[in-house]
C-alpha cells in the first residue's frame, strides 16, 4: 500500500507519544498514513507481547492510519546492522512514503537512537537501484525527526490543538504503558506510567503550541531548512 507519511518507532507507543496529533491531523485531511514499530516491545517493564500488540492495534485505529505493523527486531538490542536496515528498506519500498517520521538520533533509550540511524540509512539505501530486494527502489522526499525524551531545537511545530483529545485517546490505548485513569495494573510502575509523565507531555505540547500562537503543538526537525512560501499565510493569524 502506497503511503504519504510512514512513521517508524523502536517500540509500540513511541510514535504516538511524539506524533499522534500530527498523524491524526494528516489522516483527517485524507492523507494515507502508516506506523511501524521495529520491535514488539518485549523488554518493557509492563505488558506482554499480546497486550502490547492489542494496544498498538487500538492506538492505530484511533489515529486512522491505513497501515500498521510491528517488525520483530530485538527490543533493547537494536543496532544499525544489515538485518535491521534490510527490514526497513523492504518496508520503505513496499509503502513508498513521501515523508518518513523517525526519532531524533540522540535520546535516552538507546533503541531510539539506533532506530533513527537504521531508518535514516535505510531511507538512503532504499533508493539504490542495485541493492536488490526484489522491489522497485524508492527514496522518500524528506525525513522528519520527532522528539522523544531528549529535546532538540525544532525546525517547525505542527498545530494539533484540534486533535489533542484524539492524541489522548491514542495514548490511553496503551493501558499497560501510560497513565490511564481507573486502570491500575499489578506490574511495577514506570516513569511513563506515572500521572506526572502525562502532565510533562501535555506541558511540552502546550509549550510548543504557544511558540506558534496555538494551544498545542508537536515539534519536529528536518536536516535542511524549512521554506516559507507566504509570510502572511504562515504568520498572519498570530498576535505579536
Ligand atoms: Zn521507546
Amino acid at each position: 500500500m502506497k503511503l504519504d507519511i510512514l512513521a517508524f518507532g523502536a517500540h509500540p507507543d513511541d510514535i504516538e507519544l511524539a506524533a499522534a496529533g500530527t498523524l491524526v491531523k494528516a489522516a483527517k485531511r485524507g492523507l494515507a498514513t502508516g506506523v511501524i514499530s521495529l520491535t514488539r516491545g518485549e523488554m518493557g517493564t509492563r505488558g506482554t507481547l499480546e497486550t502490547r500488540a492489542a494496544e498498538f492495534d487500538d492506538a492505530s485505529a484511533v489515529m486512522g492510519v491505513r497501515w500498521h505493523t510491528m517488525l520483530s527486531l530485538p527490543d533493547g538490542r537494536l543496532c544499525p546492522d544489515e538485518a535491521a536496515r534490510t527490514a526497513v528498506i523492504r518496508e520503505i519500498r513496499e509503502h513508498r512514503p513521501r515523508i518518513v517520521l523517525l526519532p531524533w538520533p540522540e535520546d535516552r533509550h538507546p533503541d531510539h537512537g539506533a532506530t533513527s540511524r537504521i531508518v535514516q540509512d535505510a531511507a538512503f539505501l532504499s533508493g539504490l537501484s542495485k541493492l536488490d530486494t526484489g522491489q522497485q527502489p524508492h527514496r522518500p522526499a524528506e525525513l522528519v525527526y520527532y522528539m522523544s525524551s531528549w529535546e532538540f531545537e525544532p525546525s517547525f511545530v505542527v498545530d494539533i490543538s484540534e486533535h489533542i483529545e484524539d492524541k489522548r485517546r491514542a495514548l490511553q490505548a496503551y493501558r499497560t504503558q501510560v497513565y490511564t485513569p481507573g486502570f491500575q495494573p499489578a506490574e511495577p510502575s514506570t516513569f511513563i506510567a506515572s500521572e506526572h509523565f502525562m502532565e510533562l507531555l501535555f506541558s511540552r505540547m502546550a509549550h510548543y503550541g504557544h511558540l506558534i500562537g496555538k494551544k498545542y503543538g508537536e515539534p519536529f526537525r528536518i536536516r535542511g531548512m524549512l521554506e516559507v512560501r507566504d509570510l502572511v499565510e504562515s504568520f498572519g493569524e498570530r498576535t505579536y
